[in-house]
C-alpha cells in the first residue's frame, strides 16, 4: 500500500478563541474521491482552507504526497516554510470555490491560461493550446472567447474547473462547487466533477448534494461542531449512518 496523498492528523484550527477544528483525521488515498459533509459551520470549509494552506493551522500535521505542509521537520522540531515554499506546495493543489471568482476582464480562455504563463512560467501560446484543450474536457470549447459576464454560473464554475485544472494539480479541493448556482445548473457542473474522479483525480469535495456523494465518493466523512462524527463509505453513513448527529442532518436534508 503506498501512503495516502492526504494525511491530517489532529488537525485544530482557532478563530478567536473559538475552536473550529477539535483533531481532524482524514486520509484520501490516491485517486479517491472524498466527500465531506456536515452542517453549516462544522468547519469543512475551514479544514478545506488548511489543507491549501489559506489558512494556517494551530495544531497537528497535514501531509500531501508526503510533504508537511506550512513547515519543515528537523531533528523533531517545526520550522515553518518561506512563502516561496509555501507557493510552491499550494500549486500542486488546484481549489474551485462556491463563488467562480474568475477574472472578469479576461475571456475564458485567458483565465485559463493565465496562471500557468504567471506562475510556472510557459510560454503564452502553449498556455492557450492546453487551455483550449481544458475547455474542451469541461464541454465549453466553443467559449474561450467568451467573458465571464456573458456566461451562466454552471458555464462560469467549469470554466473555474479548467482554470484549477490548468496548473496540473495533484489534487482538487472543492468547496460547495454548486451551492451559488440555480438548481438547473447544478448538473453540469456536477458532471465534470465526476467525470475527473472517473480519470482519477484525487479530490476532496464539500458538498450538500447527496446523490452525488453517494455516487461518487469512495469515503463520506461527516462532520459536526469541528470534529469528524464518522467517516466510511457511502452506503455506511449516507445509507445506515451509526451515529444520531448523522441521522438527524440527513433527515433535514430529505
Ligand atoms: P462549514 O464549511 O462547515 O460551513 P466553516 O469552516 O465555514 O464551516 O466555519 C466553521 C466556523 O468557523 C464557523 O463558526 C465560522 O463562523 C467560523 N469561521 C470561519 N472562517 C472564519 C474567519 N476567517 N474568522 C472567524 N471565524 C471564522
Amino acid at each position: 500500500m503506498s501512503d495516502p496523498l492526504v494525511r491530517a492528523v489532529n488537525v485544530t484550527k482557532s478563530f478567536h478563541h473559538q475552536e473550529v477544528l477539535k483533531g481532524i483525521d482524514l486520509e484520501v488515498d490516491t485517486g479517491q474521491v472524498v466527500c465531506l459533509l456536515g452542517p453549516s459551520g462544522s468547519g469543512k470549509t475551514t479544514f478545506l482552507r488548511c489543507v491549501n494552506q489559506l489558512e494556517g493551522i494551530d495544531g497537528g500535521r497535514i501531509w500531501v504526497d508526503g510533504d508537511l505542509i506550512g513547515y519543515a521537520e528537523r531533528n523533531g522540531k517545526l520550522y515553518k516554510l518561506k512563502d516561496k515554499e509555501i507557493a510552491a506546495q499550494r500549486r500542486e493543489i488546484g481549489m474551485v470555490f462556491q463563488r467562480f471568482n474568475l477574472f472578469p476582464h479576461m475571456t475564458a480562455l485567458e483565465n485559463v491560461a493565465e496562471a500557468p504563463v504567471q506562475v510556472k512560467g510557459e510560454s503564452r501560446a502553449a498556455a492557450r493550446h492546453r487551455a483550449q484543450e481544458l475547455l474542451d474536457r469541461v464541454g465549453l470549447g466553443d467559449r474561450g472567447t467568451a467573458y465571464p459576464a456573458q456566461l451562466s454560473g454552471g458555464q462560469q464554475q467549469r470554466v473555474a474547473i479548467a482554470r484549477a485544472l490548468a496548473m496540473q494539480p495533484k489534487l482538487m479541493l472543492f468547496d460547495e462547487p454548486t451551492s451559488a448556482l440555480d438548481p438547473e445548473l447544478v448538473g453540469e457542473v456536477l458532471a465534470v466533477i465526476k467525470e475527473l474522479a472517473g480519470e482519477g483525480m484525487t479530490m476532496i469535495v464539500v458538498t450538500h448534494e447527496m446523490s452525488f456523494a453517494r455516487e461518487v465518493a469512495d469515503t463520506v466523512v461527516f462532520m459536526d461542531g469541528g470534529v469528524v462524527v464518522e467517516a466510511g463509505p457511502p452506503s455506511q453513513v449516507i445509507g445506515d449512518p451509526q451515529h444520531q448527529r448523522t441521522k438527524t442532518f440527513l433527515t433535514r436534508l430529505r
